[in-house]
């Protein structure tokens, strides 16, 4: 079995950070304003109006609510919910193309076909995780992955979401390898048994984790390096 992270590790943190959060700013307003109707986006409207203290039917007010929390980094529910729904245009549409690493793909399509179940762990909200790979520049791989999990189970730096996962799989922690960019939820998920391996892809990154040497887990460039046997 294998868990992977999303973010640093199958796709370039560049194609979240620079293309995904920003389209969603940028597609935001027009969105709100032409679906408040809908059925999926009122409810949105409602909840961040009463969060925020304003009148729902003051569109603008909300839209400029849903870009303050933006600005700031806020991790509120219906922004996540709504910012999903704007991803999911811009998929749809074909604007949106999902970066994921040329040497990953090869590694879980081969793992897919060995039979290896493969799992995806990312703070991204499964339904956005599942989006990610049905619009990815290789195109559908959704066929790869057997479940998706995200901060729903539990923090990604807790070990607790980590058993639950493996529970969750039906496997033994030590069964399970995990793959991630972040020492810190390689701590967490070796804390609960898991295998681990630090998919280091970054070499300029100066001043980080990254440059740090790590004999406490295996470390690789590429999906390439990964040894994995059943
Ligand atoms: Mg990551």
């Amino acid at each position: 079995m294998i868990v992977t992270d999303i973010e640093g590790t199958t796709s370039d943190i560049a194609f979240v950070k620079d293309t995904l959060f920003p389209y969603a700013a940028a597609a935001l307003p027009d969105f709100v304003r032409q679906q408040a109707k809908d059925e999926s986006v009122q409810p949105l409207i409602a909840e961040a109006a009463a969060l925020a203290g304003l009148e729902a039917k003051d569109l603008e007010a909300v839209i400029a609510q849903f870009l303050a929390w933006i600005e700031t980094d806020q991790k509120i529910t219906p922004l996540k919910t709504l910012q999903g729904l704007v991803w999911e245009t811009g998929y749809r549409s074909g604007v949106l193309q999902a970066h994921v690493y040329p040497d990953a793909f090869e590694a879980l399509k081969a793992w897919h076909t060995a039979g290896i179940p493969l799992y995806v762990y990312s703070s991204g909200s499964i339904k956005a995780q599942q989006l990610f790979f049905e619009h990815s520049v290789f195109g559908d791989l959704r066929y790869l992955f057997a479940d998706y999990f995200d901060t729903t189970t539990g923090p990604k730096m807790e070990a607790s979401a980590y058993e639950k996962i493996a529970s969750e799989i039906g496997h033994a922690p030590d069964t399970i390898l995990f793959l991630s960019d972040q020492l810190s939820e390689l701590d967490a998920a070796r804390t609960a048994g898991l295998e681990t391996c630090w998919v280091q892809r970054n070499k300029t990154v100066k001043g980080s984790e990254k440059d740090k040497p790590s004999p406490n887990y295996p470390c690789v460039r590429s999906f390439s390096e990964i040894a994995f046997s059943t």
